[in-house]
């Protein structure tokens, strides 16, 4: 009998674009959304989540299968959160199944309960202990009995419980209550620690921030703190989330890289100790899913996480954070292609609590959305301490004697300010030894077999890398082509650290790039080093922007900066300025004024001259007026198909089936290409894109939900891998 009260929608994690219909056989009530269940698929099993109890079935009787199992009591994803997952697949137009298995720890993708066995033993939460035994006795008398035995004994263990009559299923009832968990795990970064901080007197500007935000009526709202690097922005979130924790409520902080902030950590330790859960990628599964009940039976009340922790089954939430908006690592870049900034946004709105976007170079899309009034616009210009801003000049290399990248001027300034007995960073985006291997006799460089790429010499390790795809061979420097003796032109990180080394022999230097961390026992002890003292100069690539707080650098150098400045997609400009002024922000903190000098052979081009004024302001002012002339975003929207194959004409003609299906159904949708990516080839694939763009983002939707279940059912959709790329940030 398939009558409509024993129909359910599961989303199963395999690449369909729907939900899959299953029959509950079971007794009882339906699994209700939100659980997991096991069902049969094909000839295997998967675990799914339960997003429906629909009223009827198109499916023919004798194909609805039974499912096999109910495995949760209570529904692992709240309504609000399966409810956001299912938007996501909407928009991000990624199966659904696939969507809602990103939002669960891979323990609970596999089947395992959601309270661990092998955690430590149980206790009371605040929640908990707020009840009254006599009370809950009435109704259930088996977790009344846990109550006592908890009240009583402060913490007990599985077997402890069993002796006096109360099981397992009634301690995960009342865990899935909020009243107890398991003693955290110590290991998931919520060490506790005793010496805690004393905050400081916010400044006016901070206590502004903090006023307009507290002050406001309770609900949703998208507030856009610009605040230039060192001038107190951490300090207003702590303040905020203190109050939350008052309040008893949840506070997520959302930051970029886990490894590349153990300062901000530290402080948060210091300042909330046992109240944090840290999520992030690098923890073992079943961290992972320590921290995730906590954060699900709001026994931690900061969480503090990467991308995908804008997916924390929040129990009482109150506010979320996103430090650092402006950074493209809050866009996942394969797979499910989500922007963590724009769900922390939606995810607000849904759970009505509000949102501070905080960066000392936002968006330009959050600029965009502050001017015209959907965010409110919050700034604090003076940095803590007397240090003023740097002062930032422009080297001319084609006027200055320049040595293995490094110009005469800068020479100078880096003794000088040894001298003074102050640190250096110098960055450069451009790991390894040095770019290419060039014959100068017959002019071949050593080019990667797989890529459009050259090969990066890593003089330590002897040997030439693919930056791009990863393979390597071994360094030779006798041209393959006519025998003779090769040259290393160009110069990366690591080339730059060895010349250091022979102009400042006496000097302490360290390296921070993916390469060095590796090595020299991870990016904590680089960073350690540098926070110390120890560390004099520090060259670095991209990992060097990201909000260190380095009080004794007042010199930064930028080795080259016309990498930057001739970029091809319409962002780079806005990337460019983000990576200047983050890593100028590292100079000159508190009580020392710093320095900072880019090394250019374009010293005249207007974009660094926009930008040596540090006005990020102005400069994102006039971006904008450019990308509305060119119509860009956020002045029109994108969404990108790409698609690569073993044989270019395949990946081509696949593109160009889309593109006929895409020109043929909508108005108001602008069709580009297909064309190849900007690196063709990459890994041995052939790799080209289609640009959907319109003016409205609902004409685009609406064309995607249309094309996308057609196109799935092409024979030419198997023969390459396709994805699409809802509003990329590389175009
Ligand atoms: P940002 O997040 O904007 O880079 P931080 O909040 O990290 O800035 O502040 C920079 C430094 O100044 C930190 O060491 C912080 O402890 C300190 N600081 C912040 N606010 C104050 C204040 N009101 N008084 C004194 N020191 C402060
Ligand atoms: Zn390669
Ligand atoms: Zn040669």
């Amino acid at each position: 009998m398939t009558g409509p009260a024993n129909l359910l929608r599961v989303a199963v994690p395999v690449p369909l674009s729907d939900a899959l219909e299953y029959r509950w056989a079971g007794s009882g009530d339906l699994p209700r959304r939100g659980c997991r269940v096991r069902v049969p698929l094909g000839r295997s099993e998967r675990i799914g989540v339960v997003i429906d109890h629909p009223d009827r079935t198109s499916l023919p009787a004798e194909k609805l299968r039974d499912v096999i199992e109910l495995m949760d009591e209570e529904p692992v994803l709240a309504q609000e959160l399966l409810r956001t997952l299912q938007w996501c697949a909407d928009y991000y137009h990624y199966p659904i199944g696939e969507v809602l298995s990103q939002a669960l720890p891979v323990l609970l993708r596999q089947g395992r309960s959601p309270v661990r066995a092998a955690a430590g033993p149980w206790e009371l939460t605040d929640e908990g202990r707020a009840q009254d035994a006599n009370a809950v006795r009435r109704r259930a008398p088996r977790q009344a009995d846990a109550l006592e035995i908890l009240i009583r004994e402060g913490s007990a263990d599985a077997a402890e419980f069993r002796d006096q009559g109360v099981g397992a299923t009634v301690l995960r009832r009342m865990n899935a209550r909020g009243w107890v968990r398991r003693r955290p795990n110590r290991r998931a970064g919520t060490a506790l620690k005793t010496d805690r901080d004393t905050p400081p007197t916010l400044t006016a500007e901070q206590q502004d921030c903090v006023d307009a935000i507290a002050g406001s009526p309770p609900g949703y709202r998208t507030w856009l703190l610009q605040g230039v690097t060192g001038s107190g922005k951490t300090e207003v979130y702590l303040r905020l989330i203190a109050r939350e924790l008052e309040a008893g409520r949840q506070s997520l902080l959302l930051v970029p890289e886990i490894g590349l902030t153990p300062q901000l950590i530290d402080r948060l330790q210091k300042r909330f100790a046992q109240r944090l859960a840290v999520m992030h990628s690098g923890l073992a599964a079943g961290q992972r899913l320590d921290a995730w009940q906590d954060v699900r039976t709001g026994a931690a009340k900061l969480i503090v996480g990467t991308r995908s922790a804008v997916f924390a089954p929040l129990a009482r939430p109150g506010l979320i954070i996103v430090d650092e908006e402006h950074d493209p690592s809050f866009k996942q870049q394969d797979g499910f292609r989500y922007s963590a900034r724009d769900l922390a946004v939606l995810r607000a709105q849904r759970l009505d609590i509000p949102v501070l976007l905080a960066s000392a170079t936002p968006s330009l899309e959050s600029v965009h959305n502050a001017e015209r009034g959907q965010y409110r616009a919050l700034s604090i210009r003076r940095r803590i301490g007397t240090a003023g801003h740097p002062d930032m000049r422009v080297i001319d290399m084609n006027r200055h004697a320049v040595r293995q990248g490094l110009s005469t001027p800068l020479v100078t300034a880096i003794r000088r300010h040894l001298d003074a007995d102050c640190q250096i960073l110098l960055f450069l985006n451009r790991r390894g030894f040095a770019p290419v291997l060039l014959c100068p006799n017959c002019g071949t460089a050593e080019d990667c077999s797989r890529c459009d790429a050259r090969m990066t010499i890593h003089a330590a390790s002897g040997r030439l890398r693919c930056h791009h795809c990863g393979r390597t061979q071994p360094l030779s420097w006798v041209c393959s082509a006519c025998g003779s003796e090769r040259v290393a032109v160009g110069a990366g990180t690591q080339r730059i650290t060895g010349e250091l080394a022979a102009l400042f022999p006496d000097a302490r230097i360290a390296r921070l790039d993916r390469d060095a961390t590796a090595r020299q026992g991870g990016v904590g002890t680089v960073l350690a080093g540098v926070k110390r003292g120890d560390t004099q100069i520090l060259v670095g690539t991209q990992m060097l922007t990201k909000g260190h707080d380095f009080p004794r650098v007042t010199l930064v150098g930028v080795l080259n900066a016309d990498q930057g400045l001739f970029g091809t997609d319409y962002r780079s400009t806005e990337r460019f300025a983000q990576i200047l002024l983050q890593v100028a922000g590292r100079a000159g903190r508190r009580d020392r004024a710093g320095e900072v000098l880019i090394q250019s052979h374009y010293p005249q081009h207007p974009l660094l001259r926009r930008l040596a004024d540090q006005d990020y302001s102005e400069f994102a002012r006039l971006a904008l007026a450019e990308r509305e002339a060119a119509g860009w975003p956020p002045f029109s929207h994108l969404i990108l198909w790409r698609a690569e194959a073993t044989r270019r004409a395949s990946a081509h003609a696949f593109l160009e089936q889309v593109a006929a299906a895409a020109r043929k159904r909508v108005a108001g949708v602008d069709v580009f290409g297909p064309a190849p990516a900007s690196m063709e080839r990459r890994g041995g694939r052939y790799r080209a894109q289609l640009l959907l763009q319109s003016k409205r983002r609902s004409a685009l939707h609406r064309l995607m939900a249309e094309l996308a279940p057609v196109v799935r059912t092409w024979p030419a959709a198997r023969r390459v891998r396709w994805s699409v790329d809802v509003d990329p940030i590389e175009a």
